[in-house]
């Protein structure tokens, strides 16, 4: 079993400069998101349905552990 990582990103689009909020999971290891730089996602992925699959990384807040439940789908 590995050792999983969620992430919360505070993404803008490059596109449409929309902002938003994406959680991730990874392995520890592969945490690599850093503040800054440019994140790849498919072009789905803006709120906005720019079209747009660069996004700037804002802000990241690791959540360590799962402690609560955040809804049913939890
Ligand atoms: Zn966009």
């Amino acid at each position: 079993m590995s050792l999983m990582v969620r992430v919360v990103l505070e993404l803008r689009c490059v596109k449409c400069a929309v902002k938003f909020e994406r959680s991730f999971e990874e392995r520890r290891r592969q945490l690599n998101y850093s503040e800054g730089e440019m994140l790849q996602l498919d072009e789905k992925a803006c709120p906005n349905h720019c079209g747009g699959d660069w996004f700037s990384i804002e802000k990241q807040h690791p959540i360590r552990k799962f402690k609560r439940r955040f809804g049913p789908d939890a």
